[in-house]
């Protein structure tokens, strides 16, 4: 059986009894309510939402019909037993959340943690996510990433997590809320400077999408004449400040080194790029400049 055949025939076998299914459902467009998922939803015995009222309205557009039970982080510790009792009885547990992947700034994790530890099997049928929809939209690396989700708003772990994230040198996705944006980007400018790279994006897959970028200092000048509107995941740069700066004597004799190990001059100059801060058109430049031959 070919790899494609084994895909269509786990579908068909879907969903397994007595596995907790999360469900990825969409951030807005509902063009992105993927067949499987829908699939899936079709044919549990309990779907856990965290308001029924507002899954019953997505799941009848799609005329899913499912016992829903409410499942928020007011009730969590009280509904786990009793699905967890579900899955002991091979019964199917879907859990999807208002909008995007489940566990993700969401319920999910005590549930999770808690099916695992009763021997039970967690399948994940994925989907959108506004954090990696947002960061790979952004133009800032991707390489290495952190999710912090929505800041804490106590004022004392406040301050010690932007202090965290201004040192971070890894690209930080942050969730605020429209009428904290101004606040936070005031926040992130004393902090990380108001020039540090900044991509927010604004209403995700839906019609008003945006894009404002590319500083700090932009992104609050554009928002104090535009008021924040909708729903917005913000993407800030890493900061550079840790960095070890390589000097351009290093790099010529790190790209002479790879090349005498064997390595073309276009792998040796990804490998550099790759390990420094260098962009690939920089190396180049030097190897130019300093007229090593370029075989
Ligand atoms: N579980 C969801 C996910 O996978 O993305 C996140 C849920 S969290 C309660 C909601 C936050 O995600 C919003 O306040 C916003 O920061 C971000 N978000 C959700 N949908 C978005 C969208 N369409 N565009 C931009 N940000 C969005």
């Amino acid at each position: 059986m070919d790899s494609k055949n084994d895909c269509l025939s786990k579908k068909q076998s879907e969903p397994i009894p007595g596995v907790l299914y999360l469900v990825g459902t969409p951030i807005g467009n509902l063009g992105d309510f993927s067949p499987r998922a829908r699939h899936l939803l079709s044919n549990v015995s309990v779907i856990a939402c965290e308001d029924t009222r507002y899954s019953r309205q997505l799941l009848e557009k799609f005329q899913i019909k499912a016992k829903l039970v409410s499942f928020h982080k007011f009730n969590t510790y009280e509904r786990i037993p009793k699905l967890l009792k579900l899955l002991n009885q091979n019964e199917i547990i879907a859990l999807i959340t208002d909008a995007g992947l489940p566990n993700i700034s969401d319920p999910g994790e005590e549930l999770v943690s808690a099916t695992i530890a009763a021997g039970h099997k967690v399948i994940c049928i994925p989907g959108p996510c506004a954090a990696t929809t947002a960061l790979v939209a952004s133009g800032l690396p991707t390489k290495r990433f952190a999710f912090e989700g929505f800041l804490p708003s106590k004022a004392k772990e406040r301050k010690s997590i932007l202090k965290i994230i201004s040192q971070e040198e890894r690209t930080t996705i942050i969730y605020e809320s429209p009428h904290k944006l101004l606040k936070l980007l005031e926040e992130l400018s004393v902090v990380c400077g108001k020039e540090r790279p900044l991509q927010v994006a604004r209403e995700l897959t839906k019609l008003h999408e945006e894009q404002v970028g590319s500083t700090i200092d932009e992104v609050f000048r554009h928002f104090s004449e535009n008021k924040p509107r909708g729903e917005f995941t913000l993407v800030l740069g890493g900061s550079q400040k840790n960095i070890a700066k390589t000097s351009d004597l290093d790099l010529i004799k790190k790209i002479k080194y790879l090349r005498e190990s064997g390595l073309s001059t276009s792998n040796a100059i990804k490998v550099i790029a790759g390990e420094t801060e260098c962009s690939k058109n920089y190396l180049y430049s030097l190897i130019h400049e300093k007229n090593i031959n370029n075989s």
